[in-house]
């Protein structure tokens, strides 16, 4: 038998995003349900060390996102642990299928993050929150005078590499694969930058990591025209080659760019709100630029205002 949950708002996502909305909600003596999927507490889970939230100086990002699910917890909030992987948009009440529940709700939050691309290559994911980083701004400060190895070519690479170059001082090396795919402006950029301190290495494939239960102490490459294998020691492994928003369950019922969701960014008191009215998209789903743990709150609080309006007009 289908059981039904419903509530008049239903947060989809548990990362900082989805849990700034329900505080927000929830102060609100409104009655929110909160989705939690598959990663409680969301991305920063997988982070070793939380360096840049104001007035914490360092935590592990499961301690935190721990203390998150606990703050939601004293507000007696319904959490349920589901994952959802199907909706109805075409009429209200809108309907979410879980894989344990069906939800029906009038207005939805959508604030299911993105994950990050990742090579093929065995034993990439056991070293995601140690020494590899697919985010400069976030562990750039733990690498300082160390020897990494960042691997890419569009924008993201770019983009990231900018900030370590000031940062990592001892010996950078660049590992590039296929082609550049960037605006030349950044490229010209790059070439205006490198200097001793960059090693580059070009048409590269990542073909093994290897280290212990801890670090990755070292990679091996091959370049694709010669065939030849390198092995390379290293620190740190920073990987930028594109992130995924999980918006693909709601393709065909919600307008998506680049498969992030698409708001009202430009329109005041609406710039959370998705193609349809009264579902709103916080967080990194909507956000193709900042993708940071702060930026994704302040998302969600900003729904919360936006959310607010179009809710006393349809209930009062
Ligand atoms: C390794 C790593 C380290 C990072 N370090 C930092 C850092 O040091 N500082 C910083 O500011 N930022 C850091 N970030 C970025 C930061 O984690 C994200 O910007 C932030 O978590 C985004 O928050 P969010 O709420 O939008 O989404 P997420 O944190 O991605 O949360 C998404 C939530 O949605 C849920 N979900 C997804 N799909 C479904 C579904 N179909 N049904 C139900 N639920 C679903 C997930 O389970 C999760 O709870 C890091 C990211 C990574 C990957």
């Amino acid at each position: 038998m289908i059981k039904l949950k419903y509530s008049r708002i239903i947060i989809i996502g548990s990362g900082p995003s989805g849990c700034t909305s329900s505080i927000y909600i929830c102060r609100s003596n409104l009655k929110p349900i909160i989705l939690t999927g598959k990663t409680i507490g969301g991305q920063l889970n997988n982070t070793y060390s939380l360096d840049n939230w104001p007035s914490i100086i360092n935590i592990k990002g499961s301690d935190f996102t721990f203390k998150l699910i606990n703050q939601l917890k004293n507000f007696n909030i319904e959490i349920y642990f589901d994952f959802i992987y199907n909706v109805n948009f075409l009429n209200k009440p809108f309907i979410l299928i879980g894989e344990k529940f069906f939800y029906y709700s009038i207005f939805i939050i959508i604030s299911t993050g993105c994950h990050y691309n990742v090579f093929n290559v065995k034993f990439q994911l056991k070293y995601v929150n140690k020494n590899i980083s697919n985010c400069a701004i976030c562990d750039g400060n733990f690498y300082k005078n160390k020897k990494i190895c960042i691997i890419g070519g569009g924008e993201s690479f770019f983009e990231n590499l900018f900030y370590l170059k000031n940062l990592i001082s001892f010996k950078i090396l660049f590992i590039r694969n296929k082609f550049f795919k960037s605006n030349f402006n950044l490229i010209k950029k790059f070439f205006s930058i490198i200097n001793s301190h960059f090693f580059i290495k070009l048409n590269i494939f990542l073909i093994e990591i290897l280290g212990d239960d801890f670090n990755i102490f070292y990679i091996k490459i091959k370049n694709f025209f010669n065939l030849k294998i390198n092995i390379i020691y290293i620190d740190g492994l920073f990987i930028f080659i594109g992130s995924v928003s999980n918006s693909k369950i709601f393709s065909g019922q919600l307008k998506i760019k680049k498969n992030f969701l698409l708001t009202k960014k430009y329109q005041l008191y609406k710039k959370t709100i998705t193609s349809i009215n009264y579902i709103f998209a916080s967080g990194d789903v909507q956000d193709y630029i900042y993708k940071q743990a702060i930026t994704s709150s302040s998302s969600g609080c900003v729904t919360y205002f936006n959310l607010i309006k179009y809710y006393n007009k349809f209930y009062n």
